[in-house]
This record gives C-alpha cells, sequence and structure tokens, in this order.
C-alpha cells in the first residue's frame, strides 16, 4: 500500500496535502459546503488570456507570468505597468493593442479580465463558458468562474487564502499572520523537499522509513535552522537509526509575556504549536494557552507566592520525566523566563539530567507596565539606569542582601517585582537609604491585561496607596523621577474618584 500521508502527488487518488486519510486516522467529519474549490492551476507554457490594460490588470498579469503562462494580453491602452512587462519578459507576456475578439478565447486555459461594468463582465463570462474556458473577472466575482486568493509566497510552497469575495480585507490580514508565522527558512526546505524525491524515491525506502524520513524533515523544517547541507543523508541517517521511535525529548523555557496574548514572541508562538507538552504558570493567560498545539498535555504548575504550590522540585522532576518518554515539553513562564523565574534552577536541573534545553525570550512584566505607562524606564534626564528587583526573599521576607541605597539613588529607576505585600516595609528601607519621600511611585496590578488597575503615590505614601489598590493579582512597584507624570495623573484620578465616591 502507498504510504499515503506523505505522499502529495496523489497517486493513490486520495492522498493530496489535504487531511491525513492513513487507516489509523479517526473517522473524519463530514465537510461542510464549500464556496470555492481551493486548487493549483499548472499553467507553465499554457495560453492566459488577459483582457484590459489597468493597473489591477497588470498585477494578474504579473502573477500570471510568475506562474509561467503564455500571457496574451489585450488592451487597446494598455497601462505603463503593463507594458513594462511586455518589455521584460516578451516570451511570457505578448501584448496586442486590440479588444478582445470571441475567438481569441479559444484554445486558452484560463481568461483573465478587467471589466468597467457588470453587464460587459457577464457577456463575456457567456462567451467564456461557451467554450469552457475559465473566467476571472477582477473585483466582479458575481461574472467569475474562478477567483485568485491571497498569497503566502515561499515556492514551492504556497498558501492562498480565500474569503469568497466575503472580505479580501480579512483574507489579506489572515495572510499577513500567516506570514509572521513560517519560520524563516521555510522556503529553502520546501526547495529542499522537491529536490529529496527523486533520490529518496531511488532508495526504495519502503513506507515505515519513508514517513520517518518526512517526520524528521518536518521536525528541522520548523526548527527555524535552514537546511544543512548534506541535509538528504543527515536525514536519511537519523531515520534509519530510528530517531523518530526513540525520539530525544527536549525542554524549552519559554516566555509568555506580562498578560496581554499579542506580547508573546512568535518564536513562542511556533514553540507553543510544536509542543507534545506544556505546563504553565498561573500568570499564563488562558487565551495565550488556547494558542498552544490542541493535542499537547496541559498542565498547570502554578505556584505563585502565599498560594498551595506546586513543589519546584516537583515540576523539575516531571519535566525531566516527560522529556524522558521524547516529548517536547514547553515550561511555559510569565514575562520573561530569566527574570525572577527560578530558570537557573531548573536549567541546571535538566542538564544535570540529560535533557535538551532551550529558553525563549518573553517580554517581562517591567518592560510590559513601561509600555502600558508610557514612560521610559531610562529617560534621560532621570534615569540613568533601571533596576528590577524581588521583594521576596525565599523566606516571604524583604531579602536583607538588598542594596537600599541603590534603590535610594535618585538617578535610577527601580521596578520591584512581589512587592505589593512589602509596601510598608518598603518604605522603611528606602527612606532609611536616605530616599526622598516625594520620590514619584507607580503601583500597577496585571499591567497589559484588560483589567490592568494603577495607583500612582511617592515613597511616602507608599503602603497606605498600596492598601488603597488592595491587589489580589500580579503587581508592580515602579519608583524614579520618570515616572512623575504618570503618578500625578494616577493620583489625580484617584482623588477625584474618591472625592466623587464620597458625594
Ligand atoms: N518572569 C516574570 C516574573 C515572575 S515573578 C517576568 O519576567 O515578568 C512574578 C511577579 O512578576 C509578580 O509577583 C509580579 O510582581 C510580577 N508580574 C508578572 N506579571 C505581571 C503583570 N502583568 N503586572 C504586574 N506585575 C506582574
Amino acid at each position: 500500500m502507498l504510504d499515503r500521508d506523505y505522499n502529495d502527488d496523489g497517486a493513490d487518488g486520495k492522498g493530496g496535502e489535504g487531511p491525513r486519510a492513513g487507516s489509523s486516522a479517526p473517522a473524519r467529519a463530514a465537510m461542510g459546503d464549500l464556496d470555492l474549490l481551493p486548487a493549483f492551476f499548472a499553467l507553465r507554457g499554457r495560453r492566459v488570456l488577459l483582457a484590459g490594460g489597468s493597473e489591477a490588470a497588470s498585477w494578474k498579469a504579473e502573477l500570471l507570468q510568475a506562474a509561467g503562462a503564455e500571457v496574451l494580453a489585450l488592451a487597446p491602452h494598455p497601462c505603463a505597468a503593463l507594458e513594462r512587462l511586455a518589455r521584460l519578459r516578451p516570451d511570457r507576456l505578448r501584448l496586442a493593442r486590440r479588444a478582445l475578439r470571441a475567438e481569441d478565447i479559444d484554445g486558452a486555459a484560463l481568461v483573465v479580465a478587467d471589466c468597467a461594468t457588470l453587464d460587459a463582465a457577464l457577456a463575456l463570462q457567456a462567451l467564456a463558458r461557451a467554450r469552457g474556458v475559465p473566467l476571472n473577472v477582477i473585483d466582479k466575482p458575481a461574472a467569475s468562474d474562478f477567483q485568485f486568493g491571497a498569497i503566502v509566497e515561499r515556492s514551492p510552497l504556497v498558501v492562498a487564502v480565500s474569503t469568497a469575495g466575503a472580505s479580501p480585507i480579512l483574507g489579506q490580514a489572515l495572510r499577513g499572520r500567516i506570514e509572521a508565522l513560517l519560520p524563516q527558512p521555510i522556503r529553502a526546505w520546501a526547495q529542499a523537499a522537491k529536490a529529496f524525491r527523486a533520490p529518496l524515491k531511488a532508495l526504495d525506502l519502503g513506507p515505515k522509513l519513508r514517513r520517518r524520513f518526512w517526520e524528521l524533515f518536518n521536525d528541522g523544517a520548523f526548527s527555524g535552522r535552514p537546511p544543512r547541507e548534506n541535509e538528504f543523508d543527515a536525514l536519511i541517517g537519523a531515520a534509519r537509526a530510528g530517531e523518530t521511535e526513540a525520539r530525544r525529548g527536549s525542554v524549552a523555557l519559554v516566555g509568555a509575556g506580562p498578560g496581554d496574548p499579542e506580547l508573546i514572541t512568535l518564536k513562542a508562538l511556533r514553540m507553543l504549536q510544536g509542543a507534545d507538552a506544556i505546563l504553565y504558570d498561573d500568570l499564563v493567560a488562558p487565551a495565550i494557552l488556547d494558542m498552544g498545539r490542541r493535542e499537547a498535555e496541559k498542565i498547570p504548575v502554578g505556584k505563585r507566592g502565599y498560594r498551595p504550590s506546586c513543589k519546584q522540585d516537583a515540576i523539575v522532576a516531571q519535566m525531566i520525566r516527560l522529556a524522558r518518554e521524547g516529548k517536547r515539553v514547553v515550561r511555559l513562564k510569565g514575562g520573561d523566563p530569566m527574570i525572577f523565574g527560578r530558570a537557573a534552577e531548573e536549567i541546571a536541573a535538566l542538564r544535570a539530567a540529560g535533557v535538551p534545553v532551550e529558553v525563549v525570550a518573553g517580554v517581562t512584566a517591567a518592560l510590559g507596565a513601561a509600555a502600558a505607562l508610557q514612560v521610559s524606564l531610562t529617560e534621560r534626564r532621570r534615569a540613568r539606569r533601571t533596576q528590577f528587583v524581588t521583594a521576596h526573599a525565599h523566606d516571604g521576607r524583604l531579602p536583607d542582601d538588598m542594596d537600599w541605597r541603590a534603590l535610594a539613588d535618585p538617578g535610577a529607576s527601580s521596578v520591584v517585582y512581589m512587592g505589593a505585600r512589602m509596601a510598608g516595609a518598603l518604605r522603611e528601607k528606602l527612606l532609611g537609604a536616605g530616599a526622598d519621600p516625594a520620590t514619584p511611585v507607580m503601583i500597577v496590578e496585571r499591567a497589559t491585561c484588560p483589567d490592568e488597575r494603577r495607583m500612582g503615590a511617592t515613597i511616602d505614601a507608599l503602603p497606605e496607596r498600596a492598601a488603597a489598590l488592595a491587589p489580589d493579582g500580579p503587581c508592580l512597584i515602579l519608583i524614579g523621577a520618570p515616572f512623575g507624570e504618570a503618578a500625578a495623573g494616577a493620583g489625580a484620578a484617584q482623588a477625584a474618584e474618591a472625592a466623587a465616591a464620597q458625594v
């Protein structure tokens, strides 16, 4: 039997690039109605008729040329762009300065036209249909037998998006998102796949090895690296060595950003979509988790301070166990994994266990909050440096080795993580180190989330303001001159609110 899953020449009549048709695949739900049939035309060397001399017609001419068609462009008054295309590739576009005649259509593979009116388009459709030639009229779906999609071009890999005319703008937006998702070197991989087909066939490996080859190929194609010089031989070697059966698991520590799902990185998204298991903190928004591969096992390992917690050792042990089962494990952490995330311990333990580790940076909460407040942490005249500190030591109290002088420095901005419950102690230590009591402070809870809350304060008023905000979500305390306007604004807004509440 043919190995249908990886047979995209459709030789078994069922292969195609569509949903997998292997015998072990679950029964497929009946397909809903399609407005249009997505299909890809082979036009190399075929004659295509293009009627119209507009700019829009010239874009279609370019596309048809790129697909290898021999375009006959009929236009009494061609635009400059169309004339240029005829000059540059005369073998792919011949320009005739006249209107279309019915007999031009005979023998053409396709007709593409730009018609001024719907009536003219419908008349042309009748002519083309009588001759059995499919027609597209630009921007007139009612008179068209086929439509062009918005395309992502990584030839030989092409993604085409259609909304069946419902919203071309939506199609283009979707195209943009797909573009962003594709690993940079995907074209090189698609070209390699094309080059690999013949030598692979010649090796006559049998369906099982061939399938393994393409699975390993896919791992490479989505790894973000370009294919190696000796990729084919390396893949054959790996397939023969049975690497898929005993696939080496791995762990990636991935930053999920501060909360807004749009603030995760493209790389994080790609890792989530390739994960077999996702261990996530309780800071991670459900919308981000939803971006993960549907089949991935999703395991909560929240251990926020003051809550019943999953022990760190247990988390590490679980990651090692999953990786040893050959799983691609994503350890999804709020913000950036390397900022107050105990990443060093996890990396050391994973390395000691021989598990390959990777780290994907994320936007740390401080940077999310600075963006939300539109305050520069290193504003030129007010802060020569910025510092991130944690107010939470192992024992849940203020760390006793903090450099309070550095935090009291009027030329620095500081962001205190995990400090909301330490406001009183923070104030005493800062004032004790000589900080100006009037130094501006911003308290921001759930920065970048839809339910973000802010409170303006000064070092002096910090405990009272923190108590007034009474945060129950993750919260930062941002201290320093750059927060002056933000704190005054937020303070004023709250004063007004409080006054209104008293009326
Ligand atoms: N690795 C994370 C920090 C983990 S420590 C990062 O880079 O952001 C957890 C602390 O981060 C919380 O107690 C809180 O102080 C802060 N934090 C995380 N997300 C936050 C958010 N959206 N708004 C405010 N503070 C946040």
